[in-house]
């Protein structure tokens, strides 16, 4: 194991904040993802940005729960030594890789 208790710590910390913010965030993105009524122009949104803006919510939403998925497999990994290595060449993730982008699941060299 190449992280240290502390380090751990902050990534703990991290991936909980992460997938907070995805639960929290995943509701709306799914309610704005829903089919565009004819007449659906709230205010000055007309037809086309709201179905441009289902597309993008489409999208965001996919991305978002794939996203949700890792970081709470990482999550649960924590702690055990499959938890930072790379899924390609089973070397340590940096520990600020893991930071910064926290579903990865793979090292710099094989990303
Ligand atoms: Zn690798």
């Amino acid at each position: 194991m190449s992280l240290t208790d502390d380090e751990l710590k902050q990534l703990r910390e991290k991936f909980e904040e992460e997938i907070a913010e995805l639960e929290e965030r995943l509701p709306s993105m799914k309610e704005h993802s829903k089919p565009v009524e004819p007449d659906n122009a709230i205010g000055r949104i007309s037809r086309i940005e709201a179905i441009q803006e289902k597309e993008m919510s489409e999208r965001g939403l996919r991305e978002g729960v794939e996203r949700l998925r890792v970081l709470k497999d990482q999550l649960e990994k924590m702690g055990t030594d499959r938890f930072g290595r790379c899924i390609v060449c089973r070397q340590p993730i940096a520990f600020g890789r893991l930071l910064f982008i926290p579903e990865t699941e793979r090292c710099v060299g094989c990303a």
